[in-house]
């Protein structure tokens, strides 16, 4: 068979690169070595987790606060079967839609490992050990990542899990200890300790969600301690060891000093995700990776190799399905002949706990290590009606906005729906707009926007509500 653009990988990169090419009048096919289409977002990551978050906080919600809203359930009873097959409804049909949408863009879709034999060849190795070749004049590499292991650390799935046997575990573990305080260990310690686990993470750096607002990460640490998790910073792990019951982890300060042991039912490793190229035949064609294992790719995400681009979690730059996505538009535009883009300025991060964070733009770290000055606007859900209607008072918004220009740089919030809000200010600032811009749109009320256009109008030293 032969093609314009072959897609490695049907992750939101993969897939999402093949059906704009196929509506641009590309002849576009996928290789996807998973039973299913979607990648690590729909199978293993955003989804399911997703799933697994909305359905803890509804049991928490049961368990703990329908009785302030007069609502008297008695104590709520865990299916985790029931809940796990709630997930699996929402994989399922997330992974049916991506199979459908390809075959609706007209898009050949093949399984089995695509190896680069050559330039314009993909063989499509499948798990009966069958191939074929395909010829095309483009290559696209979407293969995504995988788990970042610890060095002799041995996960199984079961006692020591990464994300994906967190996703799947068949009972509540009594203790939990999770490596790793970024998004995805909180994420998933907050889904076990919402279903009654007692959750400590270990995080080797002396805070949260690295990368994200300093004060961000305090503001957001303290919520959750109150919740019940327990924190350990500026600690590193020196061992796993199995037992018959459980594991024992090893810890001793960050700086070196006295080690001490935990004993946990399961580990959850979530210490990040490295690209993956395993298998794919980079070296056939002398496809050049960077330190760090990521395919090294041009402003157009084009390889040093004419005819080979890569998207994704594969190349340099955030580990997010969105990102993925955006850069496969991109790429599947420029190879149509038009000008795909990509503003790393603007690409929202959010980690959906209650409450949810939520950030764009600059954080203050980055803003002095830049040497840009800026204004600060802060505004505490504690002022906003409907927070306070709603009984979601934790969190506040901050934007902070360039001291000359006006210009919104950045905006963190910690909040209810915080990923729903930082939609607002992402569409603001690919439009340059000023603080004053936000404060002066008329926001509906009540609702917790709100809270968005006063952060903006605190910029300006000018809050009605504080
Ligand atoms: C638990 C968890 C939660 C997450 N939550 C979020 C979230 O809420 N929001 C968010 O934005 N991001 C989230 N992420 C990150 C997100 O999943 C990734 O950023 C995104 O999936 C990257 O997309 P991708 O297309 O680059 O690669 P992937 O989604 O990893 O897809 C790559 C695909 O390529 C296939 N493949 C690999 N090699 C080959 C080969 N040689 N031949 C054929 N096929 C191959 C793989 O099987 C896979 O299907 C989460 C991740 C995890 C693990």
């Amino acid at each position: 068979m032969s093609y314009d653009l072959v897609v490695i990988g049907t992750g939101p990169g993969g897939y999402v690169c093949a059906i704009r090419a196929a509506q641009l009048g590309l002849k576009t096919a996928v290789v996807e070595k998973r039973a299913t289409h979607g990648g690590t977002c729909l199978n293993v990551g955003c989804i399911p987790s997703k799933a697994l978050l909305h359905a803890s906080e509804a049991f928490e919600e049961a368990n703990k606060h329908f009785a302030d809203l007069g609502i008297d359930v008695g104590t709520p009873k865990l299916d985790l079967t029931k809940m796990q097959a709630f997930k699996q409804g929402g994989v399922d049909g997330n992974t049916k839609g991506v199979e459908f949408l390809l075959k609706k863009n007209k898009v050949d879709a093949y399984h089995g490992r695509g190896r680069i034999a050559g330039a314009g060849r993909v063989e499509v190795i499948s798990d009966d050990g069958g191939n074929q070749m395909l010829e095309t004049k483009n290559i696209v590499i979407a293969t995504g990542s995988d788990v970042t292991r610890l060095p002799g650390v041995e996960i199984d799935e079961k006692t020591v899990v990464s994300s994906t046997g967190a996703l799947e575990l068949s009972a509540v573990p009594k203790k939990l200890v999770v490596i790793g305080a970024g998004v995805i260990g909180l994420e998933l310690g907050s889904v076990w300790r919402r279903l009654g686990a007692e959750v400590t993470v270990i995080e080797y750096l002396d805070r949260v969600l690295p990368g994200m607002d300093g004060e961000v990460g305090k503001q957001f640490q303290r919520i959750l301690a109150k919740q019940g998790m327990v924190f350990k910073l500026s600690t590193k792990v020196t061992g796993v060891a199995k037992t018959e019951t459980g594991a024992t982890v090893t810890v001793e300060p960050a700086k070196g000093g006295e080690a001490e042991t935990l004993e946990a039912d399961v580990v959850l490793v979530a210490i990040g995700r490295v690209p993956y190229t395993e298998g794919l035949g980079l070296e056939t064609v002398g496809v050049a990776t960077d330190d760090k294992g990521r395919i090294e790719t041009d402003g157009h995400y084009a390889t040093n190799v004419t005819g080979i681009y890569a998207i994704g979690d594969v190349i340099a730059g955030p580990m997010l399905a969105h990102k993925a996505e955006d850069e496969g538009v991109a790429v599947a535009e420029t190879l149509a002949g038009q000008s795909g883009h990509v503003n790393y300025g603007v690409i929202p991060n959010v980690v959906y706990t209650f409450p949810e964070v939520a950030s764009v733009g600059k954080t203050e770290e980055e803003l002095k290590k830049d040497g840009i000055t800026y204004n600060v606007g802060k505004f505490p859900f504690t002022a906003n009606g409907r927070a306070k209607a709603n009984g979601t008072t934790d969190g506040f918004v901050k934007i902070l906005a360039d001291a000359e220009s006006d210009r919104v740089l950045g905006v963190h919030i910690v909040g209810a729906d915080a990923g729903n809000l930082i939609a607002e200010v992402a569409v603001a600032m690919e439009f340059a707009a000023s603080a004053e811009d936000i404060a002066r749109t008329c926001h509906a009320h009540p609702t917790l926007t709100e809270a968005i256009k006063e952060a903006a109008l605190a910029v300006d030293k000018r809050a009605i509500h504080v």
